[in-house]
């Protein structure tokens, strides 16, 4: 094996290197030990491998889940048969978070498997930290609710649920260490857990990226690493200041990041780039406005949460511009708040079929994106992707293909040269030709 666990003496466990590794070389692959597809993907992938193709068949029970063949059909239903029946007695009123639904399927995996799985080669699913200790009130109500839905949605075909003291710490559990699987353009695919995976510790700048084949998961280094060195994931998305990334790391996973990055802060002032004024803003003016922001960006992750399929699309889209407008008297444009609400109105024009709005906004975002994030960065590719598909399909062919090669390049590293991905955009720059 290519790598080793070892104890590092702050944090409780980690992965070191005990070999060489260049920028782009696979350091390890994980399958994914319990998955599951997310409700609005269904029927653009395989529930069982994840696959993206067109000619999938339903299963004939729900009408729900899609298939590419028999076998893939057969090989899920150990976990399908969780909900097949309940979906169609429920009917609309079927709606158990994508968090309970994965709890479910990991009960059911843990009650069939005996032996260590391939996924955790290093670290045991049983020895993931909870920090039960440390949650606050709002998310021992979460966890509340998402127990109760689990009776509600899965107690007639889950025989014996775990008592509610072991759900509490498997659901923080989840929390803590459980990953979502996303596609070449940073769409929401699925959950899933993949315990060797989460075995590695957080860094700002990141030596190892995470991209999915399916519902393995491959880890690839961004730099180079050394034999000895700790290997680093990124938990969060780099986008947004020191002391910012360090409150959403202190939140969702309960430490204190103390990473190279969060000490040399080296990217900090181009991030909150200040407009040229001629009388510059005071630093009480900049402050409130940096709050104004996070509370704007809270209230999005909320709106998202109750309606995850943006019916209040017109109310966001105007959300997005009154923001840009009040936040730009201030902020420049390369602002990464500013970058924050012209992403979530490239999203708001995308899901309306506005290619013009979503084009302009990508426009404004790529440039000053691959100056923010580190070299080699997902966020980075995939806007480059979705801008270059924009431009092909407004027929405005050297943008694109210049703007596809961009994302080819990172994804090379990334995703690893013969990665299905890299294959299908370098088919898309051909097809030009
Ligand atoms: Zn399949
Ligand atoms: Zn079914
Ligand atoms: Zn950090």
């Amino acid at each position: 094996m290519p790598e080793e666990p070892f104890l590092s003496p702050d944090k409780n466990r980690g992965l070191r290197a005990v070999r060489h590794f260049a920028v782009g070389e696979l350091v390890f692959a994980c399958p994914a030990y319990s998955y599951v597809l997310t409700v609005n993907e269904r029927g653009a992938h395989c529930e069982n491998c994840f696959t993206r193709r067109e000619d999938l068949f339903k299963c004939g029970k729900c009408k729900q889940a899609y298939y590419c063949n028999v076998d893939c059909q057969r090989s899920d239903w150990p976990m399908h048969k969780l909900e097949c029946v309940a979906m169609v007695a429920y009917g609309e009123n079927w709606c158990p978070s994508e968090t309970v639904r994965l709890v479910a399927r990991l009960i059911m995996k843990q009650r069939v498997t005996t032996d260590r799985t391939p996924s955790e080669r290093l670290l045991l699913l049983k020895e993931f930290e909870s920090h039960l200790d440390k949650m606050d009130s709002e998310k021992d109500e979460m966890n509340q609710t998402d127990i109760a839905a689990l009776h509600h949605f899965y107690s007639r075909h889950i025989s014996d649920l775990p008592d509610d003291q072991a759900l509490t710490e498997l659901f923080a559990q989840v929390n803590c260490n459980g990953f979502t699987i996303e596609d070449e353009e940073l769409s929401h695919l699925g959950s899933a857990v993949f315990p060797d995976v989460a075995l590695m510790n957080h860094s700002c700048s990141p030596n190892v990226i995470v991209t999915y084949k399916g519902t393995v998961a491959e880890v690839r280094a961004v730099q180079e690493i050394n034999p000895g060195d700790e290997i680093f994931n990124s938990y969060i998305d780099l986008l947004y200041p020191t002391e910012d990334r360090k409150e959403r790391l202190l939140d969702s996973y309960f430490f204190t990041c103390q990473c190279t990055e969060c000490t040399s802060k080296s990217k900090d002032k181009e991030k909150m780039e200040i407009r040229k004024l001629s009388s510059p803003p005071e630093p009480e003016e900049i402050r409130s406005m940096v709050l104004y922001a996070k509370n704007v960006i809270e209230e999005f992750r909320r709106a998202n949460l109750l309606h995850p399929n943006i019916l209040f699309i017109y109310e966001l889209l105007e959300m997005c511009e009154l923001s840009l407008e009040k936040m730009g008297a201030i902020f420049a444009d390369t602002n990464v708040y500013m970058l924050h609400m012209m992403y979530q109105a490239m999203g708001v024009c995308l899901y309306m079929q506005d290619w013009d709005g979503a084009m302009s906004y990508g426009e404004k975002i790529v440039q000053p994106y691959s100056v923010h994030y580190p070299a080699y960065s997902l966020n980075v590719a995939s806007m480059y992707l979705k801008l270059g598909r924009l431009y092909l399909g407004l027929e405005k062919k050297t943008h694109g293909i210049r703007a596809l090669k961009k994302a080819v390049a990172i994804m090379e590293v990334a995703h690893g040269k013969d990665h299905h991905y890299v294959a299908e955009v370098k088919r898309e720059i051909e097809e030009q030709k």
